[in-house]
């Protein structure tokens, strides 16, 4: 349900401030979040303690020692050299440790980031002799930044630090809060970002239950994850969010501000690359509310789900169309079925070339025939399990020439 949601959104909805905080030093990443909320309810807040770098009180030898965890962390892998990177990861947590081994292995394959450096910008004091940092990453040495993120390190005995995720015990307890049409489902440990994730959740749910009718009013649970082990269905590297199937309650997502959020570049905010995820998987839950989702095509569900999230890749469709490579709809859904089969051979490009045929595919029928059509169609075939006779029977257009008159349309939206 997921493997698809890595494209950041372009159009942000969100106002992203940045304040100067020192002469030659580069912006920090304050975000704030421009959409008015009302909160049903919330928990008492407090007010985080932070250090900005222009002020004395800066913590300016944990400052120094984050620098020096993270220019050793990069040295080792800019040489490849596994000992010197282990030696700057907080070894408690072992989940922690297994995702940092495979950060070192997709680095060496050159596929994150190795040459990339990091600076601290501010400072956030955290529970248990955590430091939360937000970096400004460059892509190389002597490079102007490019995105921005947030770690977090742990103090050491000695003075220095280790880039870590706290433990399970260590997040506090998980609790519920309500927040109008969503719950989120937090540990202590993320009440500094809580209101902003709920203006996240909010604006996804309100963007997929304008789309899709649900037989009764339900409020999805938002179960928010600060660290890798803090759910089991959320341990891949870089997955953003995650739906539960069959749950029809919940959906898992990373915490703003962790690592597992990820770098955003640095005219974005952590806030509307979340929005994609979110809204995508959101929509599998209201999907699995009306009709199962494993009764209907892949390129039903995830294209309606990339449909509602608004992240039609139309960079890579168009390309696609207009070099004659435009796959079917039923290619589509086997790609999406078996892209991570290495057995089949299929890229990571592919997959993403799959979801974007999945969109524009769900945005053609839903222009031609209308939403009610579209679940028509699904429950048709949910109850015959014969793909063209349910389609001509819903439609009145066999699958053939729906697949045509398709290709015509994509190639007309490009002209
Ligand atoms: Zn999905």
């Amino acid at each position: 349900m997921d493997g698809d949601v890595q494209v950041p959104l372009r159009e942000s909805r969100f106002t992203r401030r940045c304040a100067l905080i020192a002469a030659g030093l580069a912006t920090p990443c304050v975000a704030a979040a421009s959409l008015p909320l009302a909160l049903a309810s919330s928990d008492s807040q407090q007010k985080p303690r932070e250090f900005g770098l222009d002020e004395p009180l800066a913590d300016e030898r944990t400052t120094f020692a984050i620098q020096t965890c993270l220019d050793a962390r990069s040295d080792a892998l800019m040489r490849g050299d596994r000992q010197a990177f282990v030696a700057t990861i907080d070894q408690r947590n072992p989940t922690w440790r297994r995702i940092q081994g495979d950060v070192f292995d997709l680095s060496s394959r050159g596929g994150w980031g190795p040459t990339a450096t990091f600076s601290p910008v501010r400072l956030q004091e955290k529970p248990h002799g955590y430091v939360k940092a937000f970096l400004e990453v460059s892509p190389s040495r002597g490079a102007p930044p490019a995105e921005c993120t947030t770690w977090v390190f742990s103090r050491q005995a000695d003075g220095t630090v280790l880039h870590a995720e706290p433990t399970n015990d260590e997040l506090g307890m998980r609790q519920t809060t309500s927040f109008g049409t969503v719950v989120l489902s937090h540990y202590d440990w993320d009440a500094d970002i809580i209101d902003r994730v709920a203006i996240v959740a909010q604006s996804a749910w309100t963007r997929v239950s304008s789309i899709i009718d649900l037989p009764e009013v339900n409020r999805p649970i938002i179960s928010l994850n600060p660290t890798y082990g803090a759910h089991s269905g959320l341990r891949g590297f870089s997955t953003w969010a995650a739906y539960l199937p069959g749950s029809r309650s919940t959906v898992l997502l990373r915490s703003l501000e962790s690592f597992g959020a990820g770098p955003v570049p640095i005219t974005e905010t952590e806030e509307s690359r979340l929005l994609i995820p979110l809204a995508h998987e959101l929509t599998h839950l209201a999907n699995d509310c009306v009709l199962s989702i494993v009764k209907i095509p892949h390129w039903m569900s995830e294209g309606l789900a990339e449909y509602i999230a608004d992240n039609f890749r139309t960079r890579e469709f168009s390309s696609a169309v207009a070099s004659n490579r435009q796959w079917s709809l039923d290619k589509a859904s086997e790609i999406i079925e078996w892209g991570s089969d290495v057995s089949r051979g299929y890229t990571a490009n592919d997959v993403s070339l799959a979801y974007a045929h999945a969109s524009h595919g769900t945005r053609y029928f839903i222009e031609r025939f209308g939403i009610a059509r579209f679940w028509e169609l699904a429950r048709e075939f949910a109850s015959s399990r014969r793909w063209s006779e349910s389609f001509f029977t819903v439609t009145n257009v066999s699958w053939s020439d729906f697949g045509a008159d398709w290709f015509r349309w994509s190639k007309g939206i490009f002209a």
